[in-house]
């Protein structure tokens, strides 16, 4: 289990404090370099059971686990999320990530033994889960920790070898990443961090990496869905959202308030499943909305500790919150609490929480993501019409409904076209390790997390096995003579009811015209 990363590190390390190589050729080798480093770990780190992979994810866990604090700092004063969201929203959930692995990995990635029908009868049906290869996983600025370390780690268990590329707005949490495997022990080049922005990024998908694990911007998305499409690049996809939450007449009141207030303004809006349209039914839609705006005052606004709400972490975001809140108000929605877009200054980083109502359906600011502290609220009447409306989107990665009917909301959810729901709650799908997450339309494509996320950075190799004593199979050549029993086995196997006696007949006849087909040897 001795090995370093520690020369990967540093050569990071360095990329990360002075910026990476700005010239093409020189990222291009850069590339060249990291998936070469990869390939050669590749056999090492493949031939390792689950089980002795997962002792470095221990490993690892333990090491997060003492320096949380550490971490914490580095993602909060990287992306300006207070050091609770760090803990509670990052690291907590990269933990709870890691002990599911722990506990879940070797049966998921175990040779499964399936069914063999009688049709096949003699043979054996297994499945296997093999890794992949290199894997390249693109990360986003927004959740940095979370989002680099939950796709590297099930790749990594899974049994491949990986590079990272966080954003370029984060290099600090790259840089962490790159320097907490290398202090956990990983073998060089198991876990490679590439600094570098899109460029760099399209560099290494142009490397061919085995699969690709991307988490970003719908445009983003495509232009590598694209690339790997004429190289036949297997990948999974995780976008944006535009998430709705429905709250029903029925709902307690205060918690869908509380939820509200988080699950739009956790992270300064700036998450994929934050909740960035409201629609209240009309019986609570006035009570919801004051209790709304009077708990929104109560809410700090600082990176520290106390802070509930940070700073957004990158300008050209405040720039698209500012247009999306412009629009709005042009377009006659009614500002109820933050400032005016055209109070704020260009250099604020800090948005005062926007409580937006008489908004209509087709604003950019309920179509477009707007990925900041903003709420807008819109009344509806009938489930019918929250579904309508929840649905006129052309995303689909989460969403939530409040009510004290169960029955109510569970029904609403699987109306909607969404990868996740919460009922009551809000983001919390993508907290619980066992449950795959991703989004439908603009929301991605693929799954990571649970059973099927461990699975898709695994290649499943259906296998048959025949004993291998009789010569010949019956569907085999020669066809001579077979047609009516194949007719026959078909007729009685296949129909209405069952027939085992005319099933058996026809099967046995096949057998002995293949038998004497085959002849004495
Ligand atoms: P982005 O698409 O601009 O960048 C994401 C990553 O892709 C970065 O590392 C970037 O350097 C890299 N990149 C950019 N161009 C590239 C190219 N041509 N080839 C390869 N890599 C390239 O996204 P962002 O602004 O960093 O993140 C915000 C977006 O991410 C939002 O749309 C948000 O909804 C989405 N997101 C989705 C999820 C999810 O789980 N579905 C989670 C978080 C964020």
């Amino acid at each position: 289990m001795e090995g370093k990363m520690s020369e990967q590190t540093e050569y990071n390390a360095v990329s990360a404090r002075d910026g990476e190589p700005t010239d093409a050729g020189s990222r291009s080798t850069a590339a060249q370099a990291a998936f070469a480093r990869g390939r050669l770990a590749f056999p090492q780190w493949s031939g390792l059971t689950v089980k002795e992979r997962l002792q470095y994810v221990r490993r690892l866990r333990l090491l997060i686990a003492q320096r949380n604090h550490e971490v914490a700092s580095v993602i909060s004063a990287a992306t300006g999320k207070p050091t609770v969201e760090a803990l509670s929203t990052e690291i907590l959930v990269v933990l709870e990530a890691m002990r599911y692995l722990e506990k879940t990995a070797a049966p998921t990635l175990a040779t499964r033994k399936v069914g063999t029908p009688l049709v096949l009868f003699g043979k054996k049906s297994y499945v296997q889960f093999k890794p992949r290869g290199v894997v390249l996983v693109i990360s986003p600025w927004n959740v940095p920790f979370q989002l680099s370390m939950i796709p590297v780690l099930e790749a990594l268990v899974a049994g491949n070898c990986v590079i990272l590329k966080p954003s370029e707005v984060v290099p600090a949490v790259g840089e962490l990443i790159g320097r907490l495997f290398g202090d956990a022990g990983f073998p060089e080049g198991t876990v490679q961090v590439v600094q570098g922005d899109g460029k760099t990024g399209g560099l290494l998908v142009e490397q061919g990496p085995d699969f690709i694990h991307f988490t970003g911007s719908v445009p983003t998305g495509r232009r590598i869905q694209q690339v790997a499409a004429e190289r036949l690049i297997p990948t999974t996809l995780e976008l944006g959202g535009k998430d709705p939450m429905i709250v029903f007449a029925d709902a307690n009141l205060k918690r869908a308030v509380h939820g509200a207030l988080w699950g739009a303004l956790c992270n300064s809006g700036q998450i994929c499943m934050s909740v960035e349209r409201i629609y209240v039914q009309r019986p609570v839609y006035d009570t919801f909305v004051r209790i709304l705006a009077q708990e929104m005052l109560t809410l700090r606004q600082s990176s520290s500790a106390d802070g509930d709400i940070g700073r957004m972490t990158v300008p050209n975001q405040v720039r698209i919150v500012k247009s999306h809140v412009s629009q709005a108000l042009e377009d006659g929605a009614q500002l109820v609490s933050g400032n005016r877009p055209d109070e704020w200054r260009d250099e604020d980083m800090t948005i005062k929480p926007v409580l937006l109502l008489n908004v209509k359906q087709s604003m950019a600011v309920m179509q477009e993501e707007t990925f900041g502290p903003v709420l807008p609220v819109v009344p509806f009447s009938t489930e019918a019409e929250a579904v309508q409306l929840a649905g006129e989107t052309r995303f689909g990665l989460s969403c939530s409904v409040w009510t004290q009917d169960l029955t109510k909301a569970r029904r609403v959810v699987e109306c909607l076209a969404v990868g996740g729901a919460t009922i009551n709650d809000v983001i919390m799908a993508v907290a619980n390790p066992y449950l795959p997450y991703g989004g439908v339309k603009e929301g991605g494509i693929g799954r990571y997390h649970g059973e099927e996320g461990l699975k898709s950075f695994s290649v499943e190799t259906s296998v048959v096995v025949d004993s291998g004593k009789r010569e010949r199979e019956v569907n085999w050549f020669p066809y001579a003579n077979k047609e009516p029993y194949f007719s026959l086995l078909i007729a009685n196997w296949y129909g209405e009811r069952r027939k085992l006696l005319g099933f058996g007949r026809a099967f046995l006849k096949l057998l002995s015209i293949s038998r004497k087909a085959s002849g004495p040897s």
